[in-house]
């Protein structure tokens, strides 16, 4: 079997009931899925210590330091302490970082934090995870004025004229188990549209759970039902996509997938 990488879950989050608590029971069942890698992806300095110790545990995780755009609580990171975390050989990307409009009308302090991202990725030439929701014009707009790039736009929802603005930029467009939603309609068409090389998929999980396991708890090696379902979308066999989709993470975030 082709190896795929989920290129965006929590696994620090993850509802373990149905592996007995144990976390390296889902890892073990992503691997039957055919999951062999996966980064575990930080959404506030308050969990970076959660997220680097299981990187530490599992040869198959990498970890993101950053602060999730909707992050109301807690310690605001500044560019040096970013850069500090991300110090650590197995921290790969800053992120998820970004603007979201949908959920949080905070603006400025959301393109502040922002800001402060971008920042730390250029110091670090690592790549950002950028969350990005009802707020094109100024997630592009900061990433165009700051010559940001490269990094991924993980989530993907929001239009082609966006995704275009984002692959023009140098990002790739990471698709979750929205995409197999039966009212994501229009994402699918955009699906169809983004060359192979330029695309990752993830689950998110624990949220986002896709078909056909949608209403329960999401795992890592549900990511293997995105890449089906995007193979079909495309025209493609899922080895098609599991290779391309390996190899863009390989190429994105420098880590050897095995
Ligand atoms: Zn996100
Ligand atoms: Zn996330």
């Amino acid at each position: 079997m082709t190896p795929l990488v989920d290129s965006h879950c929590h696994l620090d989050r993850l509802d373990l009931t149905a592996f007995d608590g144990d976390l390296s029971k889902a890892i073990a069942a992503a691997k039957e899925l055919g999951v062999m890698h996966m980064l575990c992806v930080c959404v506030e300095m308050e969990n970076f210590d959660a997220v680097i110790r299981i990187a530490e545990q599992f040869k198959e995780v990498h970890a993101s330091v950053g602060k999730h755009p909707d992050e109301h609580e807690g310690i605001e990171p500044t560019v040096e302490m970013l850069v500090e975390k991300a110090r650590h050989p197995k921290v790969v990307a800053i992120g998820e970082t970004g603007l979201d409009y949908y959920r949080d009308h905070n603006k400025a302090l959301q393109m502040q934090r922002f800001a402060v991202h971008i920042q730390a990725a250029k110091q670090t030439a690592k790549p950002l995870i950028i969350h990005t929701r009802q707020a094109r014009e100024d997630t592009i707009a900061m990433l165009k004025s700051e010559q940001s790039g490269p990094g991924v736009f993980h989530c993907f929802t929001e239009d082609y004229e966006m995704a275009k603005q984002g692959l023009d930029l140098g990002f790739y467009i990471s698709f979750s188990g929205i995409l197999t939603f039966k009212n994501a309609e229009s994402l699918k068409d955009v699906a169809k549209r983004i060359p192979l090389d330029r695309i990752l998929v993830e689950t998110d999980a624990p949220y986002l759970t896709p078909i056909p396991y949608r209403g329960k708890a999401n795992q890592p090696g549900y990511t293997r039902y995105v890449a089906q379902y995007l193979a079909e979308l495309k025209g493609l066999t899922y080895d098609e996509v599991a290779r391309a989709t390996t190899q863009n993470f390989t190429n994105l975030f420098k880590v050897e997938v095995s």
